[in-house]
């Protein structure tokens, strides 16, 4: 899935998760792909879902509504 990336100073191949090049210490910022932010997003979603205590929440609108 995630393919090799190259040295744009000189060309070497560098590790998925390397963010310096080896051979000539340029520095390669790590490309985070476009769904990293959503899928943080999800996460940070199902979190908040599963800590908040949804009874309580109901019947304190509930409360308010009727
Ligand atoms: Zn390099």
């Amino acid at each position: 899935m995630a393919k090799p990336r190259k040295c744009p100073k000189c060309s070497t191949e560098i590790g998925i998760d390397d963010d310096i090049c080896h051979a000539c210490g340029e520095n390669v910022p790590f490309n985070h792909p476009w769904y990293t932010l959503p899928i943080g997003g999800l996460i940070v979603l199902g979190i908040f879902w599963l800590l908040t205590d949804f009874d309580a929440l109901i019947e304190y609108v509930g409360l308010h509504l009727n």
